[in-house]
């Protein structure tokens, strides 16, 4: 039996697999595109009790296979029970202005909760305090798409495109929340979909999310001319803490971010000299599960709303956001996910369902979720093929990218 710190189990090896998993079509959004497809590193981590955990991260459609190799000169023989080591082993403040690896961390630390709950043979929720809830409402996530290559189909351009998809969304899997990506069309035909989505479902909520596109004076406009429908909030409407601190004395709808409150620092900022309503916790932007869990605690006491956001997944990453979504207390409005506008995932059993708008939260040990090995091998054959892509250009616009505040609108018309 071991003893002192031979009890400690220890970290062997990682291993990470590229995959690129299809999408029903392009999503455009204001930086270029999701192009027909996500491209995800799946990592494992390897350990001497034979447990393996794993976890997941995107990459703006490049691998990350090379930067989890080099994180094993820093990693094994650590024993994953030590998150908060983990922190400082490889992503320290200071370190980071070399070396950034927020996301990474993010990814082992998905990793680690999972060995540890399956260790304990826990769910990762009862590793953050034990679940509130036992499903995770979500929105629906609208985006503007181009044709799928193949089918030529799946099109989200004009507005009747637009309703009729969220219908057939809202039937087969139950949302009452709606947010629409926008910072693609000029801001005026965005606002004509806005407020036709608002018409056509005057019961739903909906959210509105240009990414940062919008001038300071597009995003008043566009904000005066949405503050009569049923916003749950305007979201990254324009650049920086000081612009939307700007913008907030014009528009009075909650302003929500998960671009410039994506750490403690920006939290403590935001917090004293206003700017943000509403905190998105990312758990790969911020670092892992628990970073969030601790900036929803900080949001709590000064009474900031919070939502979990999403940066693209596949099952792993959804499971990350089903368990922080499990155990916040204060968590009232919808989350969002990606997911609906994939086409298969790699975890056993397939993609998880929404019911009602709402996903499952996993009750198995661990994150809950499985890997399937032939899904696996079938997408990272598939990556292997086709490579990676350039999320922050658009397959439809040759030659183009967009300034912040954006001009540089792609055309509804065609
Ligand atoms: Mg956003």
């Amino acid at each position: 039996m071991k003893t002192g710190e031979d009890e400690a189990m220890r970290i062997t090896d990682i291993i990470a697999t590229t995959v690129t998993v299809p999408l029903e079509a392009p999503l455009r959004h204001s930086n270029g595109a999701h192009w027909g497809r996500f491209v995800r590193t799946i990592v494992e981590v390897h350990t001497d009790e034979g447990i393996v955990g794993i976890g997941e991260m995107g990459g703006g459609g490049e691998s990350a296979e090379q930067a989890f190799a080099a994180l094993k000169t820093y990693l094994v023989g650590h024993d994953p029970y030590r998150l908060e080591e983990l922190r400082f082993k490889i992503a320290n403040p200071t370190a980071s202005l070399y070396n950034n690896r927020t996301q990474l961390l993010a990814a082992i630390e998905f990793a680690c909760l999972d060995i540890i709950g399956k260790h304990l043979g826990r769910p990762v929720y009862d590793l953050l305090g034990g679940k509130l809830r036992d499903e995770v409402e979500f929105a629906s996530y609208l985006f503007f798409r181009l044709p799928n290559e193949q089918t030529g189909e799946g099109e989200i351009r004009t507005v009747q495109q637009l309703i009729q998809y969220t219908e057939r969304l809202r039937d087969m899997h139950g949302f009452r929340v709606h947010k629409l990506k926008g910072g693609v069309f000029h801001p005026d035909y965005e606002l004509e979909c806005y407020l036709a989505l608002a018409n056509a479902f005057p019961e739903d909520r909906l959210r509105y999310d240009p990414n940062a596109a919008l001038s300071l004076e597009d995003a008043i406009r566009f904000g005066k001319a949405i503050e009569h429908v049923h916003n749950d909030y305007f979201e990254d409407p324009t650049f920086g803490l000081h612009g939307n601190r700007r913008l907030r004395e014009f528009v009075r709808i909650p302003i929500a971010t998960n671009t410039f409150v994506i750490n403690f620092e920006q939290l403590a900022a935001n917090i004293l000299q206003p700017a943000i309503d509403v905190i998105l916790l990312d758990t790969t932007f911020w670092g892992g599960i628990r970073p969030c869990v601790k900036a929803a605690a900080v949001c709590e006491t000064f009474q900031l709303p919070i939502a979990v956001h999403s940066s693209g997944e596949l099952g792993i990453q959804l499971a990350t956001m089903l368990h922080l979504g499990a155990v916040l207390p204060n968590l009232t409005y919808a989350a969002d996910a990606h997911y609906h506008h994939l086409l298969d995932d790699v975890i056993k059993g397939g993609k998880l369902h929404y019911e009602n708008g709402c996903i499952r939260v996993p009750d198995g040990p661990g994150l809950g979720v499985v890997l399937d090995r032939d899904k696996v091998s079938e997408y990272a054959e598939l990556y292997k093929r086709l490579g990676g892509y350039p999320y922050d250009r658009d397959p439809a616009r040759a030659d183009w990218f967009p300034l912040i505040p954006n001009t540089r609108w792609a055309d509804h018309r065609a």
